[in-house]
């Protein structure tokens, strides 16, 4: 069962994953609305902890709010759709997700962005011309 603010969610997101990007007409599967600070760690349920995310994005983040930045080894939290914005912390490189801070790269291999699925995806959708799909916001 969708969650009761998930229409909202949804259009606040433009129907697009806030963590990849990708907009759902483009994504094999269901978006849902996901708690960005999980509640097993104490968050709400209100508007502002409440982003929408592709399956794949959904799957790899799970309850996780942190990880290990690739790059130093140090504890890290994931970006915060609601506080962070995309563009600041990553871009792409063609179908690939390249980060610009350590929240970026912390977040691109905890929710497995460049995964082998997730890029043979984001080639197939760039070579239809349809990739990347929007400006990042
Ligand atoms: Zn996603």
């Amino acid at each position: 069962m969708a969650h009761p603010r998930h229409e909202f969610v949804r259009a606040r997101a433009g129907a697009v994953c806030e963590y990849c990007r990708l907009p759902e007409a483009l994504y094999p599967g269901p978006y849902t609305t996901e708690h960005i600070i999980a509640r097993q760690h104490g968050g709400s349920d209100r508007d502002d902890n409440l982003a929408y995310a592709c399956g794949h994005c959904n799957l790899h983040k799970g309850p996780n709010i942190a990880g290990l930045d690739p790059a130093t080894g140090l504890l890290t939290r994931l970006f915060n759709p609601r506080v962070d914005v995309w563009n600041d912390h990553s871009e792409w490189s063609g179908h690939i997700l390249t980060s610009r801070t350590p929240v970026g790269r912390t977040t691109g291999v905890v929710l497995a962005m460049n995964d082998a699925m997730a890029r043979v995806v984001r080639a197939a959708l760039l070579a239809e011309g349809v990739f990347p799909p929007i400006p990042p916001a």
